[in-house]
């Protein structure tokens, strides 16, 4: 089996593999081949890949030859063009939203793995490239926003005049909003947080942070720990709790997400009326929605004095970490994939391997996608 490993495209500065990763997969006698120029955002140079005996090569040639093919974002059509007969892919594909592309991989019979639909469960833990770059992001977000604000986050008793903690609300205490708590409780910021499932709040309180507390939030406990659409009710009441924070805040990060449904809208137009210019947004919801009012995926809008940066990717940013993690999580997923004989073995009754795959044998295969496909083309 030749595994290929493809630079990503559209200025993301991640890989899949890093060269001593490379070298591990290579060493259970994988072949493994890498895209030239694939590293060398995430500062892992084609020489450093050539250093531990992995090819470097074009992307045709790389297309035209691997069984396996690694890329993070969905391949172009262009790029299809030229891969074998039933290659299998792995990466991110957010098939909960991308129902044409998915469309269109099982029609050209493409065996497909989107490494986010992994269940969330202990065994899959080592494979969890949600968590592992969410991580990433809610620290980058926090350091993004200190950045962006024109003050200090920690406060300061000087000669020349004391200087007051900044204020940060975060929505959302998920992975990447627990690690955007410690990292803004880290930097002396004030804290509060807002999340649907009151399980969090022992782990918001334990950070250091405020828990702000909203009755009535719909029962998530049968969602595999993800968060569940609210009731009008719920909302109202959120939004009104939530209001009295966010005018006095300095910082806000957003994470909230529900899978495969729009993020909910937390802030709103009038909310954000209320913030003092120089207040800084990150919403990390923005590719599905946003949860801010005025957010845009992938750019910085500027609104009455205050920035509003809506990005999904910023573990991008941070490459080599980012490249480091996702490549471990990938290997120990191929590891679940590859036989004993180093080819590919795919066992369907492994929770893992069915709960990732999307597309085999030319047939959309992951029941929930099937579903949103079926309905958004019915
Ligand atoms: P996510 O990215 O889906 O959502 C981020 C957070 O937003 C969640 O905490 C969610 O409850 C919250 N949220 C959704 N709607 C909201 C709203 N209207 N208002 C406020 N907050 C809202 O979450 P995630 O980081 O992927 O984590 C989801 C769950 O999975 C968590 O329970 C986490 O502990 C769990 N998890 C389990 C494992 C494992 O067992 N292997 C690994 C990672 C995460």
């Amino acid at each position: 089996m030749i595994v290929g490993i493809l630079k990503e495209q559209h200025g993301d500065k991640r890989v899949s593999l890093l060269p001593e990763q490379a070298q591990a997969l290579a060493a259970k006698k994988v072949q493994v081949m890498v895209e030239s120029n694939a590293g060398a955002a995430a500062f892992a140079s084609d020489d450093a890949y050539r250093a531990v005996h992995i090819p470097t090569v074009s992307r045709k040639e790389l297309l035209q030859q691997s069984d396996v093919l690694l890329s993070i974002h969905p391949l172009s059509t262009t790029d299809l063009e030229l891969i074998k007969p039933h290659a299998v892919v792995i990466g991110v594909f957010q098939p909960l939203f991308n129902h044409a592309l998915m469309k269109e991989w099982a029609q050209r019979s493409l065996t497909t793995f989107s490494l986010d639909m992994i269940p969330r469960t202990t065994r899959a833990q080592s494979m969890d490239v949600l968590s592992s770059q969410a991580n990433i992001a809610g620290y980058r977000s926090v350091l993004l926003a200190a950045t962006l604000f024109p003050r200090y986050f920690p406060m300061f008793m000087t000669a020349a005049g004391s200087i007051a903690p900044a204020k940060v609300l975060i929505l959302g205490a998920g992975v990447a909003g627990l690690q955007a708590i410690a990292t803004a409780r880290r930097l002396g910021a004030v804290v509060e947080v807002s999340d649907t499932r009151p399980a969090v709040k022992e782990e918001v309180m334990s950070l250091g942070a405020k828990f702000i507390e909203v009755d009535g939030a719909a029962d998530a406990s049968k969602a595999g720990g993800y968060a569940v659409e609210q009731t009008e009710e719920y909302k109202q009441k959120q939004q009104e709790r939530l209001a009295a924070s966010v005018a006095k805040s300095d910082i806000i990060i957003t994470t909230a997400q529900i899978p495969g449904k729009k993020a909910p809208l937390l802030i709103s137009e009038a909310m954000l009326d209320t913030m003092k210019p120089g207040s800084v947004i990150i919403d990390l919801a923005a590719s599905t929605g946003g949860n801010v009012f005025a957010a845009r995926n992938n750019e910085t809008v500027q609104r009455n004095g205050v920035t509003i940066v809506g990005n999904s990717n910023l573990a991008a940013d941070m490459p080599f970490d980012a490249s480091k993690l996702y490549g471990k999580n990938v290997l120990n997923f191929l590891q679940l994939i590859t036989g004993a004989d180093a080819g590919l073995q795919l066992n369907f009754d492994d929770d893992i391997v069915k709960g990732s795959c999307i597309t085999h044998g030319g047939n959309i295969v992951h029941e929930r996608v099937e579903q949103l496909v079926g309905s958004s083309y019915a």
